[in-house]
């Protein structure tokens, strides 16, 4: 199978997938999940004319004079009597402005004489009312589908009473690892084994991108093993992930495995740096990633193609956060025949520069990088100073 291009690879697995249903959820439990429904405001924010500090409710034209304070009006309470002239409230942040009153002005400007009336004591005072309706109409749309559920929003949701909200259900997505040298994290490698990290560093990255993560397993370098775990995982999975198997080694065989478990392959060959031999398929009920098995590598393509085609399943765009830096360093590359993704640090002063790196299997490279940048095909060099765009990992 030929290979192709990072951005025709991206296209085909956008492409190849699908939307997932939706399903209601508490708004307490909705924190990273995608909103399947646009939600309207079921009043006017604020829903009454509200004090914005501390102080005395009056009428603006009566400044200059000393008023009669006609009682106390706390956050919660309101007052049925409205301010006439020479008259003030004493008036708690938070609570309705009364009627009548176009000001409130603060305690530092006020002065309570011995007979208990007040003076304004400032020079100038702004309003310090908060109008009803102001931020937010009744039935003003103030959150949209397709959103990403922030705690911010949830405080929007809490704000308009919308108590439980319908979410996009999250991808299932079945991890397995396969090689003959994998232990378990709890075990001490023998010689010549290792310990397997991708299977808990996509379990971890599936978390962050929302989805839901099931580790089936290591199916070692063995054919029907691997075959059985695959069969099972797209019985139960909208997503399988596998790791390491996809190269050209006489026991990679995840690529033949996939087509007798009915994938459809469309690509096992990317133009890009790490990760060549990245491949995809499609099976009726579930995509099928074949992942590098080394541990770089499965990192940055499951950013690169699977985080993004999971926002897609829940109907969210995934938008990288990127930052434009300068280099702080000029760094040449070897070979330009692929797109390269580079592990970066950003020193203190906002400078970027490539971490040491000894190839794909270097985790703890990638763990001290806090981004990655990109080189297009056919670009050997990054200058000093040269502005680069850098995306968080
Ligand atoms: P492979 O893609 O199977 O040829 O593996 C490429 C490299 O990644 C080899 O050095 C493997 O030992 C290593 N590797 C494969 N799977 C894992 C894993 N789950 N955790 C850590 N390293 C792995
Ligand atoms: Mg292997």
């Amino acid at each position: 199978m030929e290979i192709i291009s990072f951005e025709k690879a991206q296209e085909t697995v956008l492409k190849s997938s699908f939307r997932m249903t939706t399903e209601k959820v508490s708004f307490t439990d909705s924190l990273y999940r995608v909103l399947a429904e646009d939600i309207a405001s079921d009043m006017d924010m604020p829903p009454f004319n509200k004090a914005t500090v501390d102080g005395f409710a009056c009428r603006r034209c009566d400044l200059g004079r000393v008023l009669d304070l006609a009682g106390t009006i706390a956050a919660g309470s309101h007052s049925r009597e409205e301010i006439s002239e020479n008259i003030c409230f004493r008036i708690m942040t938070g609570a309705s402005v009364p009627a009548g009153a176009d000001m409130v002005f603060m305690v530092e400007d006020s002065h309570i004489n011995p007979d208990g009336k007040v003076s304004y004591t400032g020079a100038f005072s702004k309003d310090n009312i908060s109008k009803r309706g102001e931020d937010i109409k009744k039935g003003d749309t103030v959150l949209k589908q397709g959103k990403l559920i922030s705690p911010q929003d949830i405080a929007v949701m809490a704000s308009v009473g919308h108590t439980s909200v319908i979410v996009s259900a999250m991808p299932k997505v079945t991890v397995i690892s396969s090689g003959d040298e994998l232990v378990e994290p709890s075990e001490k490698p023998g010689i010549s084994k290792i310990r397997n990290s991708n299977a808990y560093q996509l379990m971890a990255q599936l978390k962050r991108a929302g989805a839901m993560g099931e580790y089936l397993g290591i199916a070692g370098d063995n054919e029907s093993v691997t075959y059985d775990i695959l069969t099972h995982a797209l019985s139960v999975s909208d997503i399988v992930l596998i790791t390491g198997g996809v190269s050209m080694g006489d026991f990679d065989f995840v690529p033949s495995v996939m087509e007798r478990a009915g994938v459809k392959i469309l690509f096992s060959r990317v133009n890009v740096q790490p990760g060549k031999p990245t491949t995809f398929g499609v099976h009726p009920k579930a995509i099928v990633f074949g992942l590098p098995g080394n541990p770089v590598s499965s990192f940055l393509q499951f950013e690169l193609l699977v985080r993004p085609v999971i926002c897609e399943m829940m109907g969210c765009q995934f938008v990288p956060v990127t930052f434009s830096l300068p280099m702080k360093d000029s760094f040449t590359r070897r070979t330009t025949d692929r797109m390269a993704w580079i592990p970066v640090v950003i020193s203190k002063d906002g400078r970027v520069s490539p971490v040491e790196y000894h190839g794909s299997a270097h985790i703890s490279a990638l763990a001290s990088a806090d981004g990655i940048i990109m080189l297009p095909e056919g670009k050997k060099t990054i200058e000093k100073g040269e502005v680069v765009s850098v995306r968080q990992i």
